[in-house]
């Protein structure tokens, strides 16, 4: 099982595709030391999500390995997995229960000061403060109360609050105006520090933090490197 710090992330000749259709992922390689960050780029549906969703475990490849701190993703339990890896998205589901319950994902472990910090840490102890019943304020059901850059402020707090060993981001920033985006990076580069991460990001500035980038093609990969030789 997986343990605590951060985890190296491994592709091992990963190839995939979705059912019926052709490969998505052809022969990607890469090794990506704990504590570090991969930027991942390239065209509109070369398959950047999907690599992310093999880590989370969403798929499992067809040839080759996904191996995280050396362990196989396919031996690990999915709770295990699931309980060191965040995986932050455009998409942010607002769950029906209280704010409290929406950071810690109804984790009873997760005490209220680390949630606080979390918040704090990207910039929403303003609007935290406006709420009458603080962390036990109910959220509705889609969300009621909550802009489109909040809730991806809240899905980074959800994700900070585990104290995960491998962040996976996916589009993240896109929602939100400039003077949000740069706290959030900012908060950003707190989070990831000794943390290893997967960013899929089009725009660049959410990559000026990665140390390697991987370049996905059309037909198969890629160039791979340190982010200053691409
Ligand atoms: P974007 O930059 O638009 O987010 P992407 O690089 O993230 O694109 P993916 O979402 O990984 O691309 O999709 C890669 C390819 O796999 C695309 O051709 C897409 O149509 C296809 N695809 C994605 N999800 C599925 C699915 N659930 N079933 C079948 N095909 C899929
Ligand atoms: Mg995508």
């Amino acid at each position: 099982e997986l343990g605590a710090g951060a985890l190296p992330v491994e592709f091992d000749h990963v190839t995939f595709a979705y059912p019926g259709g052709g490969n998505v992922l052809s022969d990607v390689s890469f090794l990506l030391p704990p504590g570090r960050q991969l930027g991942v780029v390239g065209r509109t549906g070369c398959g950047k999500s999907t690599l992310i969703r093999l880590l989370f475990r969403f798929h499992d490849p067809d040839k080759g390995a996904v191996r995280l701190a050396g362990h196989d993703t396919r031996t690990l339990r999915l709770t295990s997995l699931r309980g060191r890896v965040a995986l932050v998205t455009q998409e942010v589901h607002i769950l029906s229960g209280t704010l409290r319950d929406n950071l810690t994902l109804f984790d009873p472990s997760v005490d209220d000061r680390r949630v606080l910090r979390a918040l704090d840490e990207v910039g929403l102890t303003p609007w935290y403060e406006t709420l009458p019943e603080g962390l036990d304020t109910p959220l509705g059901g889609a969300g009621t109360g909550l802009s489109a850059g909040q809730a991806q402020l809240v899905a980074l707090v959800r994700a900070w609050v585990r104290d995960p060993g491998l962040v996976l981001l996916d589009e993240f920033s896109s929602r939100l105006d400039p003077h949000s985006e740069q706290l959030l990076h900012s908060a950003l580069r707190r989070f990831l520090s000794g943390r290893t991460a997967v960013i899929v990001a089009h725009r660049l500035q959410t990559l000026r933090e990665v140390d390697q980038v991987l370049v996905l093609g059309e037909s198969g990969p890629l160039e791979y490197g340190p982010r200053e030789d691409l």
